[in-house]
């Protein structure tokens, strides 16, 4: 039997003994205890994130298995133990490039055990895609750095205990060498939090106001006035996930190809176990064949990046493509649905339909968030393809 057969047998017991019916998808009733003994067991493993070192709470997989525990959680359709979110993403993978040995253990256990929650302050009103003029000023008194400033767009500020942040600490610097990287705690009375409210109803992303607002010295991460390097870093890791090479890569077969053309075939007819109109047949499978093409993509340069530099100016293309896909998927798939894909409430809409109109709405932020479609192809002219200014 070979290593990683023996692992599979090893993760099946494993998950046989240890993951309860209630943390399991599909699960009725009070989940809660289920939920908990599951999360316990889980980070005991070091499976919360299973290819971070074991001493910062991670179970030190190599890919392989990672994928193979990926798989058979799967199968037994388990629960996500813990909401990683951007502490698994992005941070932490950052932190373990750029923290100290003290840095890391402080942050990156509570991480593992789902204790904190990250929210991410980069952009300001008058910062954006122009992220290395943001104007969020830090000064250094004694243990600490005091904080003024605003920023925007701060997604889940309003659930979050702790923030990773760029801020300015040297004003007459040339605009990228005088900032740094720093992470503050979000209960504190420095800090406002004001939810701004989208067209649909729900607040996603929030406004933050620092007034006086404290980071402590040794949560600087990376050296003083050298965030630039860190931050940068934090976003390749940000748009390695939201291109798909995060975790352990894309799956073997899209479903989503699957529920599309069963769309296809509901809303604009069948014929003989085929989308009866021709040019949308074209249409579902131009998008399936390049969304293979992507999925097989990111698993080649996973697989030759084995424990190397996966996370290059590269994952720039990897973002652009792969939200590109993602709204032409969703355009489709509302246009399939006619006037029963632009529903937004009442009897007339099922749960499906009223969720294309939400997921076709929700997808249009992504060719703006973690840098706009402009800037990610500004990125790959200039730092993949060495084009000139
Ligand atoms: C849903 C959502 C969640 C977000 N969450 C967060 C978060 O958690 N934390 C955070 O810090 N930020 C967050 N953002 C902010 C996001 O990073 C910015 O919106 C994004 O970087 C664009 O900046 P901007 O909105 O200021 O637009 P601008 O920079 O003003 O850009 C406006 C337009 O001009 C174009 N443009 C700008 N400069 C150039 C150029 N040099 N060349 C070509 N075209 C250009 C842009 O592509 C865009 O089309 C979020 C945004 C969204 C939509």
């Amino acid at each position: 039997m070979s290593e990683i057969t023996a692992f599979r047998d090893e993760v099946r017991n494993w998950l046989e003994e240890y993951c309860p019916e209630g943390a399991r998808a599909g699960a009725s009733g009070e989940t809660g205890d289920a939920m908990q003994r599951w999360r316990d067991a889980m980070i005991e493993q070091g499976w919360t994130v299973p290819q971070w070192p074991k001493e910062y709470g991670g179970g030190g997989l190599d890919r392989a298995q990672a994928r193979v525990l990926a798989e058979e959680l799967g199968r037994v359709r388990a629960r996500p133990a813990i909401m990683g979110g951007m502490g698994t993403g992005m941070l932490g993978p950052t932190l373990l490039e750029y923290g100290t040995e003290e840095q890391k253990k402080r942050h990156l256990i509570p991480i593992t055990r789902g204790e904190t929650r990250w929210c991410q302050g980069y952009s300001e009103p008058g910062a954006g895609s122009d992220l290395a003029g943001l104007q969020t000023k830090a000064v250094e008194k004694g243990d600490h750095f005091l904080i003024n400033g605003q920023k925007i767009w701060t997604s889940g500020a309003q659930f979050a205990n702790r923030m990773f942040a760029l801020v300015r600490t040297d004003p007459d610097a040339p605009k990228h060498e005088g900032i740094s990287f720093v992470l503050l705690d979000m209960d504190q009375p420095g800090i406002t939090v004001k939810p701004i409210r989208t067209i649909g109803g729900n607040s996603p992303f929030n406004e933050v106001f620092f007034d006086d607002a404290i980071a402590p010295k040794e949560d600087l991460i990376g050296e003083l006035n050298h965030g630039w390097t860190v931050g940068k870093r934090l976003l390749q890791y940000e748009r390695s996930g939201q291109g798909g090479l995060g975790g352990v890569g894309g799956t073997r077969q899209s479903p989503r190809t699957f529920a599309l053309a069963d769309t296809a075939k509901q809303y604009r007819g069948e014929k003989e176990g085929r989308i009866e109109d021709a040019a949308v047949r074209d249409r579902v499978l131009t998008i399936g064949m390049n969304q293979t093409a992507l999925q097989l993509t990111q698993r080649r340069v996973m697989a030759e990046n084995r424990g190397g530099e996966t996370m290059s100016f590269a994952t720039s293309i990897f973002k652009y493509v792969s939200t590109n896909l993602t709204q032409e998927l969703t355009d489709l798939r509302a246009q399939m649905m006619g006037t029963q894909g632009i529903g937004w409430e009442g009897d007339s809409f099922d749960r499906t339909e009223l969720d294309t109109t939400r997921g076709w709405l929700g997808s249009r932020a992504m060719t703006i968030y973690g840098g706009s479609n402009e800037i990610q192809l500004n990125i790959i002219a200039k730092r993949v393809l060495d084009l000139p200014d």
